[in-house]
């Protein structure tokens, strides 16, 4: 079985329960990651895996048309991981290495935080872009937690957005795998936690090895078969890029002067290769000076 065929998200809403329960099952494989993997680290491509997951739950949960950005700027082995997924579960995803942090002569397994920030100065932030203009950017800073991807969100969600939220990741033999269970805004708070308890109590309850060798939706479904399950949302998540020439000449232009573009190879193009997609842009010196004065 090719691993896209993996690709699946659900949301389900507990009626009874006033909280939806949601999760992604991805292939961690070149359809889904552009990046070519054998150049990558296993733990950059397992935080890739994580991270995109992460993100496409997190957008599973979007009220109105728009996407979340997740996004880290490490200090350690991991300089930079960034994933974007929309509404309809289009996502893309990157993550760059800074090699020389990464200790290859003992096998070391590393944590989230070692990752991304040993010595802190790292930087998480989650952004909520709407395409509905009333509705304005929105950027959270994310606390790096020891435990990973998942908690350090979960922690956020939690507190930050003030949402009860249960956010798990797992992954195994290049399939990423996550649930997130969150709250809806209720108005019996007694009845709410209780209920909140033993709905998390359930979850922790299923193995590991159950959610990563079994369908996730068949697995939900029968674990709570009694309960009155209402599926809202039902997607393929689907890699898909939206880099632009356009895009791509304007970022060049507030990046470098007109000058020294002209100055640097006046004949030759500018190569630009998208990082996301692997793309290549040949961008001419008169396009990036045509137009940036008027
Ligand atoms: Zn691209």
């Amino acid at each position: 079985m090719k691993t896209t065929e993996l690709n699946k998200s659900s949301t389900f809403l507990f009626v009874e329960k006033s909280a939806k329960l949601s999760y992604v099952e991805l292939g961690l494989d070149s359809q889904n990651f552009k990046q070519p993997k054998e150049y990558l680290q296993p733990e950059s491509l397992r935080l890739l895996g994580e991270l995109a997951v992460a993100n496409i739950l997190l957008s599973s949960s979007l009220k109105h048309k728009g996407s979340v950005i997740l996004q880290i700027h490490g200090k350690g082995p991991i300089s930079l991981a960034v994933s974007e997924c929309n509404y309809k579960g289009q996502f893309r995803s990157i993550v760059k290495e800074n090699l020389k942090k990464y200790a290859r002569e003992k096998q070391v397994l590393y944590s989230f935080k070692e990752l991304v920030e040993p010595n802190g100065g790292g930087l998480f932030v989650a952004s909520i872009k709407s395409l509905e203009k009333s509705v304005n950017t929105y950027q959270g800073i994310v606390q790096i937690n020891n435990r990973g991807v998942d908690f350090s969100l979960e922690h956020y969600l939690n507190n930050s957005e003030q949402i009860k939220s249960w956010l798990r990741i797992f992954v195994e033999n290049d399939v990423v795998k996550g649930i997130l269970l969150q709250a809806l805004p209720e108005e019996s708070e007694v009845d709410r936690k209780s209920d909140w308890k033993s709905m998390i109590h359930s979850l922790k309850q299923i193995k590991t090895r159950e959610i990563m060798g079994k369908n996730l939706d068949i697995l939900l479904l029968e674990k709570y078969r009694k309960e009155k399950l209402i599926r809202t949302k039902n997607f393929l998540p689907v890699f898909r890029c939206g880099c632009k020439r356009e895009k791509i000449v304007t970022s060049i232009r507030q990046f470098y002067k007109s000058e020294f573009l002209s100055e640097s190879k006046p004949n030759h193009p500018l190569e630009v290769i998208c990082e996301f997609c692997g793309r290549t842009f040949f961008i001419k010196n008169k396009e990036l000076s045509q137009t940036s004065h008027g």
